[in-house]
């Protein structure tokens, strides 16, 4: 029953491989990114919310993404497993996490953290083509990522839970390293 958090900053392939994982296990992959983008999309009272952090890289408040992280993981479907990608993105969304599956009974998560050098992060970044992928905006996420997310690494060696994944390589290597460190 795998339950997975990546972490790892914009760029490092975290989107592709959590995705490939989970289709692999066949659970749910939950990309509070992917969420936002949506209600985004659909103008829904959260994606009008959020669409001005998204849009200058900052994170959105806590208030609107903890709501959603914990009604997602709350459905049915997440009971065989989940891969969370892109969330938690601090120590407060990670300590409101820890308490949520406390809770919820989801028990022996792990946590992959992919490593990527910066100039690797911005070149791919910068190839991707995401409305929030201009240069000025991927500098702030990056910082951002080092401000707010990277602590997250602590956070979690300290309990024991990190897995470290070298990202620098072909997306197929990066793919079998993943499935060889964790369990099926
Ligand atoms: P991502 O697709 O994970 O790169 O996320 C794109 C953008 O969505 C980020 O730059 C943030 O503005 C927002 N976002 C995604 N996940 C979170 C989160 N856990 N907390 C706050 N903001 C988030």
């Amino acid at each position: 029953m795998p339950r997975l958090i990546f972490l790892g900053p914009p760029g490092a392939g975290k989107g592709t491989q959590a995705q490939n994982l989970a289709s692999y296990w066949q659970i749910p992959h939950i990309s509070t990114g992917d969420i936002l983008r949506g209600a985004m999309r659909s103008q829904s009272p959260l994606g009008i919310k959020a669409q001005d952090y998204v849009d200058r890289g900052e994170l959105v408040p806590d208030s609107l993404v903890l709501d959603l992280v914990e009604d997602r993981l709350s459905q049915p479907d997440t009971q065989n497993g989940w891969i969370l990608d892109g969330f938690p993105r601090n120590v407060s969304q990670a300590s409101f996490l820890a308490e949520l599956l406390q809770k919820l009974t989801h028990n022996g998560v792990r946590v992959v953290n992919l490593e990527v050098p910066d100039d690797v992060l911005v070149a791919r970044l910068l190839g991707r083509g995401r409305a929030d992928d201009t240069e000025q905006v991927i500098r702030r996420r990056l910082e951002v990522y080092r401000e707010q997310t990277l602590p997250l690494i602590d956070f979690y060696s300290d309990r024991q839970q990190l897995v470290s994944v070298n990202g620098d390589q072909p997306l197929e290597k990066v793919s079998s390293d993943l499935q060889s460190l964790l369990p099926s």
